[in-house]
């Protein structure tokens, strides 16, 4: 049989270094690319190209054969505090809907087969995410639309954007929409983090009698889901019979106080807690995973504090107090 071919855009970020080492474990040949290597580790794909998924020559150049599963990952993206400002709209809008248009049209041209699109869990509307106990992310919330950044709407353009190629153009796309992935290999600092990687970061290189700034009042609910659950819940809905939308999350729902918590618990050290203004987009969200637990019979296999636990750990190596202190004793 001839070997698989894989293709994954967005090879040098968070989720899609991680993919690739999936895929190369299960034996696709695979090519990456993004504008940039992997930061932390080296990349395992057979071939990598560094390029701006922006110009559509590149995308046609590196559409060059009829791969058997496109990855779309690539997006202009970041945490709260990339997002959520008002300052990056028209970079994430044009950026990531210009990636979007030119990748889809590149494989379809190819006549390649199946490409998977990696939505959000931002595209659901604000109206609904209000109640910090009882946010609704059922996936046929989604309409009227009502995203609450500029993000969430290309996120949304974009979705329709690959429901109508199926419909329209016989390629069969696959689209999940991820909670809040998070995991070793992620970015930790910087501005573009999200809240656990940047509340392990600030816990680990804080002194034991020390104090941690947390954006916001505490309360506002969000879940998060392990990297190694989020691939796993990717490779499987790529290979099924349903397109989606469909969330990829976790259930387990916390405060972000809580959080802060569950990781000082792990880290051993109990800080005090200053609460300050910052970008905290709505005040609850959580996935709703009946729609993949009856699709897929998917659901995530580990609780929160074992993918934290892992996590800390490897932050902790790169930023912990007490290899600060060794570092310049
Ligand atoms: P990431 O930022 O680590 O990865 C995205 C990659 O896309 C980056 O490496 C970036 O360099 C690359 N990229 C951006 N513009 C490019 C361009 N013009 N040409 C080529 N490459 C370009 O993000 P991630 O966390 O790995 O997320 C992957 C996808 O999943 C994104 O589409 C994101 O919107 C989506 N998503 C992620 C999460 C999450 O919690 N991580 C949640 C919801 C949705």
């Amino acid at each position: 049989m001839d070997r698989r071919l894989a293709l994954v855009c967005g090879a040098g970020g968070f989720i899609g270094s991680h993919l690739v080492k999936r895929l190369k474990r299960e034996g696709f040949w695979v090519r990456g690319v993004d504008l940039k290597y992997p930061e932390f580790s080296e990349t395992e794909a057979d071939d990598f190209i560094i390029g701006d998924l922006r110009d559509p020559y590149l995308c046609r150049d590196v559409v060059d054969r009829s791969f058997h599963e496109i990855y779309q990952l690539a997006a202009d993206m970041g945490g709260a505090g990339f997002i959520f400002t008002g300052e990056n709209d028209a970079e994430i809008m044009h950026n990531s809907a210009t990636i979007n248009l030119n990748i889809l049209e590149a494989a379809y041209r190819r006549n390649c087969r199946r490409i998977f699109y990696s939505s959000s869990a931002c595209i659901y509307p604000a109206y609904n995410q209000e109640d910090p106990d009882n946010p609704i992310c059922v996936e046929s919330s989604a309409y009227p639309a009502a995203p609450d950044s500029e993000y969430g709407w290309e996120k949304l353009f974009s979705e329709r954007l690959y429901l109508s190629y199926q419909r329209n153009r016989g390629i069969t796309v696959r689209i999940a929409r991820y909670h809040n992935i998070f995991g070793p290999e992620g970015t930790y600092v910087g501005g573009r983090e999200k809240a656990p990687a940047a509340l392990c970061r600030k816990v680990a290189a804080a002194p034991p009698d020390g104090e941690i700034e947390i954006w916001g009042d505490g309360h506002q609910t969000r879940s998060f889901l392990y990297i190694d659950e989020c691939i796993e819940g990717t490779i499987r809905l790529m290979r099924s019979d349903f397109t989606g939308p469909v969330n990829i999350g976790s259930e387990e729902m916390v405060t972000i106080g809580q959080l802060a918590k569950m990781i000082m618990q792990i880290a051993g050290k109990q800080l005090r807690i200053r609460y300050v203004p910052g970008p905290t987009g709505v005040r609850g969200r959580n996935s709703d995973n009946r729609l993949i637990r009856e699709k897929l019979g998917w659901a995530p296999s580990q609780p929160l504090i074992a993918g934290l636990q892992i996590t800390y750990d490897w932050i902790n190596q790169r930023v912990g107090w007490k290899s600060n202190q060794l570092a310049y004793a």
